[in-house]
């Protein structure tokens, strides 16, 4: 009998040990309870962010604001919160400050008015939110939630998306609140050039005097092993004819799946989007067994670079492997692991 009873304890111990090991080595794991990792990374922008462009107070400055946001998100992961509440509260941290291009701060339209976009996503279930063109909403990271979790689209544009927002009770404000008078002396100074110029020239001229994208971005792993992702942004200065950049376009700006991991990109949108960039990092570790690393290099650092588009991405995956991967000067940027590490910078 005593021998039975050990046989079967040991076969027991054997298959735990089995399914634990399965879930470190399988890429395709899907997350589960028995996730004890978890942690957070954000970014606040890439572009020419490189040293002599800021002095020690703003440097100061920048680095504490992205300390207040990963601390927001850690005490709710930490506290065993879901991995998409931890996004929306963090990303909130970021659109409430002027310093970053989304929300409070956002650059503006050719017509000095701000649109902004922000997108939201679960990896358990592959559900999303975003919405764009927003002119009203204080928190657009807010609305894509709303989006996300109570309505039964993934998408809302423009005046639509801001009656949802009214109808739901979002804080609605005037567009006045985003607009700050250093972004209002930054699209002045573009359109007095662009007035000398042809559209095509002018193009090249955002490129080469605004080459700082400062939209926000938030993915975490939370304590039950579900991944979120979650972005904002006012867009690119100077846009024109309702654009809409990456940001909202699932699988372009923004993207979060359990089986692989959750990210947020910035840099010019257009590229994200002809390049399907955040979708085409987790498909090459599905399909290609590649880790997030290598995936998230063989995108920014290869196929983006041969195509001059700028910008950069952060990651998350589903074992908590972090990463940070720009092509340009710099990016804010940061991230918080389980044990309470911060790590905060702004240049390579
Ligand atoms: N990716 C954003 C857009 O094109 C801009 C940014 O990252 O700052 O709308």
């Amino acid at each position: 009998m005593k021998t039975i009873r050990v046989i079967i304890l040991s076969t027991l111990l054997v298959f735990i040990y089995a399914c634990q090991n399965q879930e470190a080595d399988d890429p395709n794991w899907s997350g589960g309870a028995a996730h004890t990792e978890f942690g957070m990374v954000i970014h606040g922008g890439a572009g020419s962010i490189h040293k002599g462009r800021y002095t020690p107070e703003q440097e100061e400055a920048y680095n504490a604001k992205l300390k207040e946001a990963l601390l927001t998100g850690y005490a709710i992961l930490k506290d065993g919160g879901s991995s998409v509440d931890a996004v929306e509260k963090t990303i909130r941290v970021l659109e409430n400050s002027p310093l970053f291009n989304a929300g409070k701060g956002a650059v503006l339209t050719n017509a000095e008015t701000a649109e902004l976009d922000a997108a939201i996503m679960s990896g358990a279930d592959l559900n999303a939110g975003t919405c764009a063109g927003i002119k009203h909403v204080k928190n657009p990271i807010s609305l894509a939630r709303m989006i996300m979790d109570s309505s039964k689209h993934v998408m809302l544009i423009g005046e639509g998306a801001e009656k949802f927002a009214r109808d739901e009770e979002l804080e609605i404000v005037d567009n006045s609140y985003f607009i700050t008078d250093k972004r209002l002396e930054e699209i002045r100074k573009i359109k007095a050039k662009e007035r000398k110029k042809n559209e095509r020239q002018t193009a090249e001229l955002i490129q080469e005097s605004d080459h700082k994208f400062g939209t926000v971005g938030c993915v975490a792993l939370d304590k039950n092993g579900n991944l979120a992702a979650g972005t904002s942004t006012g867009g690119l200065s100077n846009k024109k004819w309702g654009r809409v950049g990456d940001v909202p376009i699932i699988g372009a700006g923004t993207y979060a799946n359990n089986k692989t991991c959750a990210l947020s990109a910035t840099g010019q949108g257009e590229y994200f989007i002809r390049n399907v960039v955040t979708h085409d990092i987790s498909a090459l570790m599905e399909y290609k067994d590649m880790t997030l690393t290598q995936a998230a290099d063989n995108v920014i650092m290869e196929k983006l670079v041969e195509q001059h588009g700028a910008g950069g991405v952060i990651g998350i995956d589903h074992r908590g492997n972090i990463i940070m991967s720009f092509n340009t000067q710099g990016m804010f940027r940061g991230f918080i692991k389980a044990d309470g590490e911060l790590f905060t910078a702004m240049y390579k």
